[in-house]
């Protein structure tokens, strides 16, 4: 891009994953010019979205909804009956559960309401689904969803196929760094950089989709705490809150829990940002079968509180608060065959004894054994059940484990360093159910609209699966219409 070349565009999203590319569709759509101006290089392109299956929570009537987003609709053939309905208020019922009843309910509203229709939408501007779990056999009376076909990775595949098709401009390696007012207030388009240089270009409307703060050292340690600054980041490296930054420098507000996240255990190995690859080897989740210690050889939480499904997350930033940020997850030969699969991509440290596997570790012999020891003298009698809180737990020792306590003692032992990882933040800008960006008196920022994991005010405490990419999908198409609406003479 030259210097003062005067570009001019009806509306630029900003961000190159899923709710970036329905809002520039959606804007196409309605015939605006639109560039879609995405930071990464064209093999990083897609955010976060390439990390996921690629699954949408939408509601839907059962296998005749369904049909007509199917790459194959053949594959219904025989499970009509097995296919439940997914309904509005199934939908608002299992997002509040998990949030806690803070979700936004205007936002939710509207998720809800045109989560069917933007998947339909989505289907005709070329993005095919598949039964969610990729084709996998139906269980009857289960409610299905879609994913894109070939997952996340085809999902955004099939996303920059559709832009071109319909004739969206994409710039890769090109950073939003800011936003342009007009006296008034109203955004007039974004300075941007590339590998040429810095450089205003104007616009009608401009839709932040730039993800959410994950990979942001700084803004982690700001608002998650201090422990999260040297957590490992499990998608892109490009979600860094810029535009959770250049919003807020022109007075729009925030929503949301922004000191909430979604992260879990990982691969002490694991490299610092994420790669689509690697990603769903790296977690480590079978801690309720062992125990953690951390450098300084000791326990520090109930390993067996609950099952991991439910506890993973605070289980991350938990390891996170210790010395160094590091634990090890300790398990005896007993508990091998239950650990997930991915422990087997793992560099384990093995010893014959619990006093060999320490000095592989690097931890203090004596320590490590005094409690390893104390652990085994505390465990109860009990049947050990993992498909249930089995309630074999220890007594007389300070933290307890409460389910799944066995003494670790058959040798041989292995121990996995973990650390925390994070996923995606919660925090973001507050936003209408327009996708208009407001300022602190709640009235519409003129010209700016947000989308995806930048929006604050679905999440709380937890999220729900597959309603991220559908938030994503419904308010990035309602911004890119709106942006769109913008137009000059429009
Ligand atoms: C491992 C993993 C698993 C997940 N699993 C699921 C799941 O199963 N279901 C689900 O719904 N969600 C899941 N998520 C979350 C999901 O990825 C997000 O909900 C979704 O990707 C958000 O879409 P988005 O378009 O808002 O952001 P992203 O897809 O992250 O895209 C953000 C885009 O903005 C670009 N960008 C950033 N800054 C700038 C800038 N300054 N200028 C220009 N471009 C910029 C980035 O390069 C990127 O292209 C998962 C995330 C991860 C990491």
């Amino acid at each position: 891009m030259a210097e003062d070349s005067g570009l001019y565009f009806d509306v630029i999203v900003v961000g190159g994953g899923n709710a970036a590319m329905c809002a520039a569709l959606s804007a196409r759509e309605m015939g605006a010019r639109v560039l879609l101006m995405e930071k990464a290089a064209p093999e990083e392109r897609g955010g976060n979205c390439p990390y996921t299956g690629g699954g949408f929570r939408f509601t839907h009537n059962g296998a005749d909804d369904l049909r007509p987003l199917l790459a194959d609709p053949s594959v219904l053939e025989g499970l009509e009956d097995a296919i439940s309905p997914y309904t509005e208020s199934d939908y608002r019922r299992e997002m509040l559960e998990k949030t806690a009843g803070r979700t936004n309910p205007k936002l939710l509203a509207t998720l809800i309401a045109e989560s069917y229709p933007t998947v339909l939408w989505m289907r005709g501007q070329g993005i095919e689904f598949e039964l969610s779990g990729r084709g996998a056999r139906v269980v009857p009376g289960v409610r299905v969803g879609a994913s894109a076909v070939g997952s996340g990775p085809g999902l955004i595949a099939m996303h920059y196929t559709a832009a071109r098709r319909h004739g969206v401009e994409v710039v890769y390696e090109t950073k939003m760094l800011r936003l342009l007012t007009d006296d008034s207030g109203a955004v007039t388009g974004v300075v941007a950089e590339d590998a040429d240089g810095v450089q205003e270009i104007g616009a009608g409307g401009v839709v932040l989709a730039c993800g959410g703060f994950e990979a942001s050292s700084e803004m982690r340690a700001e608002h998650l705490g201090g422990h999260w600054g040297g957590a490992k980041v499990r998608g892109s490296r490009h979600n860094t809150g810029d535009g959770h930054r250049a919003a807020s420098e022109i007075g729009a507000s925030t929503a949301g829990q922004w000191t909430g996240y979604h992260g879990t255990p990982i691969d002490a190995d694991a490299p610092d940002t994420g790669s689509p690859d690697s990603v769903d080897r790296l977690p480590r989740r079978s801690y309720p079968f062992g125990v953690m210690l951390n450098m300084d050889g000791e326990r520090f939480v109930d390993e067996g509180s609950d099952f991991a499904l439910n506890n993973f997350v605070e289980m991350g930033a938990l390891i996170l608060k210790q010395p160094e940020g590091i634990a090890y997850q300790v398990f005896d030969a007993k508990a091998e065959s239950l650990l997930e699969e991915r422990y087997g991509s793992a560099c384990a440290v093995r010893g014959s004894t619990i006093g060999e596997l320490a000095e592989m570790m690097g931890l203090d012999r004596s320590k490590v054994e005094g409690t390893i020891g104390k652990f085994n003298a505390a465990v109860q009698q009990g049947e050990f059940d993992p498909s249930r809180m089995d309630g074999k737990g220890t007594e007389g020792i300070e933290p307890p484990k409460s389910n799944w306590a066995r003494a670790i003692d058959k040798p041989p032992f292995s121990a996995y360093r973990v650390m925390g990882g994070i996923t995606y933040t919660f925090g973001g800008l507050k936003i209408d159910t327009r996708a208009q960006v407001l300022d602190g008196e709640d009235r519409p920022i003129p010209g700016l609209f947000a989308a995806g994991e930048i929006v604050g005010g679905f999440f709380y405490f937890d999220s729900l699966r597959a309603s991220g990419l559908m938030h994503g999908a419904v308010f990035g198409r309602i911004g890119g219409a709106n942006a769109a609406g913008r137009m000059r003479g429009g």
